[in-house]
C-alpha cells in the first residue's frame, strides 16, 4: 500500500509541472528546439523578402512596405485567431501532458539498435563484424554516407507513419486536430495529439534504428552523424525554412528542387479545406514519398489562395483543450455504436 500520509510526491508533481512549462516557455532559447529564435529568425527574414516581391509586383497598393507586411502576415485575422489562440494554449498544456504520459512510452531509436544487437548477438556470436578497415578517408567516407542514410530514414519513417494517420480511419480521428486549425501560425506544428506524435515517433525510431545498427555492425559502433547546432545537419538546415510551413507566406522552390523537395507551400496545401487537396503532400522534407506514393501536388509559383482547415466538419467543434484532447475518442466511441446499430438491424 503506498503510504499516503507522505506528500513529496504532491511536491515532485508540482516540480514537473513547473518544469515542463518553464521548458516549453524557454524553447526558444534551446537550439533543438524548433522554434529556436534563430529559425524563427530565419522564417521572418524570408517572410520579409516573400513580402518585398509581393510589393513590387502589386503596383497599386499605395501603403509603405510594414503596413503591407503586417497586414498581409501579422494581422489579428491569423494571429488573434481563436484556432491560432488555442494552438498556443494547447503547445503549453500538451508540453505538460505529452512528456509526463506519453514519452516514458514512446519507441526511441536506440531501443531498436539494442534489440537488434541482442537478436544479430544470439545468432552471430563471435562473428567478425565490422567489415569495412577505417582508414581516416574511409571514415570521412562513410560518416558521409551515414549521415544522408540516416536522415532518408528518418524522413522516410515520418512520410509513412503521416500516411497511416492520413488512411487508416481510427488514427485519422487523432490526426484531424492538426488538420482542424482554420489558421497557421508556427504554433500549428504543435497542435498534434498525443496519439499522433507516438505514432510520428515510432516509424523514424524504428527506420534510423535499423540504419544505425546496419553501421554499427558492418562499418563501427562509433560511428555517428554530421551535426549543426546540436542537431542532424540537414534536419538543422531545413529547420531555418520549417517555420513557414505553418504561417500564410507562399514559399516555393524553383521547378527542378520543387521536384525533389517538400517546400512550405506544399505543406500549406496538405491544410488545405479543399476536398481536390485532402491528403495530398504528406512529405515533410523529401519529396520522392509523395511522388512515389502518388499524392504529391506541386503547388504553383504565384501564390494560391487557401482555406485552412477540415473542409467537412463544423470548425466550432474544435475550438477548445477539451476538444482537442477528447473529440477523437467521442467520434471513435459514436462510430463503434453506430456500426454495432447498423449490425442488428
Ligand atoms: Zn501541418
Ligand atoms: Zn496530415
Amino acid at each position: 500500500m503506498p503510504d499516503l500520509t507522505n506528500t513529496t510526491w504532491i511536491y515532485d508533481v508540482i516540480y514537473q509541472l513547473v518544469f515542463q512549462v518553464t521548458t516549453a516557455i524557454t524553447a526558444p532559447l534551446r537550439s533543438t528546439s524548433d522554434i529556436y529564435w534563430v529559425y524563427l529568425v530565419s522564417a521572418l527574414i524570408i517572410g520579409i523578402f516573400v513580402a518585398l516581391r509581393h510589393k513590387e509586383m502589386d503596383n497599386g497598393e499605395s501603403s509603405g512596405f510594414w503596413n503591407h507586411f503586417q497586414s498581409k502576415y501579422l494581422s489579428k485575422n491569423t494571429w488573434g485567431h481563436p484556432s491560432a489562440l488555442l494552438d498556443m494554449r494547447y503547445y503549453v498544456v500538451n508540453a505538460v501532458v505529452f512528456p509526463l504520459l506519453f514519452a516514458p512510452l514512446a519507441l526511441q531509436s536506440q531501443t531498436v539498435v539494442n534489440f537488434l544487437n541482442t537478436w544479430y548477438s544470439s545468432f552471430f556470436e563471435g562473428a567478425s563484424t565490422h567489415f569495412f578497415a577505417t582508414s581516416s578517408v574511409e571514415e570521412i567516407v562513410f560518416k558521409v554516407i551515414y549521415t544522408l542514410l540516416f536522415f532518408v530514414a528518418y524522413d522516410g519513417g515520418r512520410f509513412i507513419a503521416h500516411s497511416l494517420l492520413h488512411d487508416v480511419e481510427w488514427l485519422w480521428e487523432f490526426h484531424k486536430i492538426h488538420h482542424s486549425a482554420e489558421v497557421l501560425t508556427p504554433f500549428t506544428a504543435f497542435r498534434v495529439h498525443p496519439i499522433d506524435l507516438m505514432v510520428m515517433g515510432i516509424f523514424p525510431a524504428f527506420t534510423t534504428g535499423v540504419v544505425t545498427w546496419l553501421f554499427h555492425v558492418f562499418v563501427s559502433q562509433e560511428i555517428g552523424f554530421y551535426t549543426l547546432l546540436n542537431l542532424h545537419v540537414f534536419i538543422c538546415l531545413f529547420n531555418f525554412i520549417d517555420n513557414i510551413r505553418h504561417w500564410n507566406v507562399w514559399v516555393t522552390y524553383p521547378a527542378p528542387v520543387n521536384k525533389w523537395f517538400i517546400s512550405p507551400a506544399h505543406h500549406q496545401l496538405h491544410h488545405s479545406a479543399d476536398q481536390a487537396h485532402w491528403g495530398c503532400n504528406r512529405g515533410f522534407e523529401l519529396a520522392i514519398w509523395d511522388r512515389l506514393y502518388k499524392t504529391i501536388l506541386t503547388p504553383s509559383n504565384t501564390e494560391q489562395k487557401i482555406e485552412f482547415g477540415l473542409g467537412d466538419e463544423n470548425p466550432l467543434n474544435w475550438r477548445s483543450l477539451g476538444q482537442l484532447y477528447l473529440n477523437p475518442f467521442k467520434n471513435l466511441a459514436n462510430s463503434v455504436l453506430q456500426k454495432q446499430r447498423i449490425s442488428k438491424r
